[in-house]
């Protein structure tokens, strides 16, 4: 299958559904996900983002997934 064109799709249907925003240059920095707060470079900026639900597809070295690793750990040590 082609990627551009998977790619292409997934984003015309993504800005055509209702509530979805997409953004571009947005680097995730930082997931805390005990707190539901990314951190996000933007422009040079850090940028905190406040979320109910975090769905992480930022691939292979996936800063969602870090910050999952991080909590479980967290939470195993108090436990
Ligand atoms: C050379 C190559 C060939 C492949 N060929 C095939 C194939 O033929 N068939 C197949 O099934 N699979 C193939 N794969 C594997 C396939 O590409 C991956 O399994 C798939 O893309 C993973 O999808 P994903 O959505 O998890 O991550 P990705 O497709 O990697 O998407 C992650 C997205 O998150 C973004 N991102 C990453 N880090 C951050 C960050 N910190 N902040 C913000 N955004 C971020 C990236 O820019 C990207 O848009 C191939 C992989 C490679 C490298």
């Amino acid at each position: 299958m082609d990627r551009n064109w998977l790619n292409e799709r997934l984003l015309t249907e993504a800005d055509r559904t209702e509530n979805v925003v997409v953004v571009f240059e947005h680097k995730l920095l930082k997931c805390d996900v005990t707190r539901g707060v990314l951190t996000f470079i933007v422009k040079g900026n850090e940028t905190n983002v406040n979320a109910d639900i975090i769905i992480g597809a930022d691939g292979v070295y996936s800063q969602v997934r870090s910050g999952l690793m991080r909590a479980v750990k967290y939470i195993s040590c108090i436990t």
